[in-house]
């Protein structure tokens, strides 16, 4: 079971490299990692392993950050509307998206980020990707178009630019950290007060 430390901080080099697209038919030895990375997520959801455990809740993990260059990442989060958004996603892309931006208003966190890192991070609101979609019942994947918006939009394009070495902070303006573009709209997350 993955615990949090062994997920790879942003101190190791690792995390900025490219990784490379799984092949398919999915072999046995992606299908563990990709399982590994799911279980780790769905047991941030639970209350009493957390306790028990070293484990951080998390929107998402990618392949990168437990030191596997490769194209694969899980998401698992609640939208803006009260909807379960579970993706195990392998060999993503992101085909169109929109011209509007959004931001969490609290910025954004990476279990590879041991710290708080003030400042936004504008994306885009909306995305259509075409994924490989992994099933974890049957442990197959399906070629998909996810069509995404706000919050998951924005955790969708966090954990996709792990697989290009890019981290979270890399976007924040030095210079304006907190500068919000016209065209940027503020992710409305329910558990959280939005600070002013
Ligand atoms: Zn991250």
């Amino acid at each position: 079971m993955l615990l949090y430390k062994d997920i790879i901080k942003d101190d190791n080099l690792i995390l900025r490299e490219k990784s490379e697209p799984v092949s398919l038919p999915l072999q046995q030895e992606d299908i563990e990692i990709i399982e590994k990375i799911n279980e780790y997520l769905i047991n941030g959801y639970n209350d009493e392993i957390i306790k028990q455990y070293d484990i951080r809740p998390a929107y998402g993990l990618a392949a990168p950050q437990i030191g596997v260059l490769k194209k694969m990442f899980v998401l698992l989060a609640t939208d803006e509307k009260g909807k379960v958004h579970h993706y195990g996603v392998i060999n993503p892309k992101i085909i169109s998206h929109s011209e509007e931006k959004a931001f969490l208003p609290q910025g954004e966190g990476c279990l590879s980020v041991d710290r708080d890192v003030e400042g936004l991070i504008h994306r885009h609101k909306r995305i259509k990707t075409v994924v490989q979609l992994f099933n974890f019942d049957t442990k197959t994947v399906k070629e998909e178009q996810l069509k995404l918006e706000g919050l998951v939009a924005v955790i969708f394009q966090h954990e996709y630019d792990h697989l290009f070495g890019i981290l979270f902070y890399d976007y924040i303006d030095r210079e304006k950290p907190f500068y919000i573009p016209e065209n940027s709209y503020s992710v409305h997350i329910e558990q959280k007060n939005e600070a002013k």
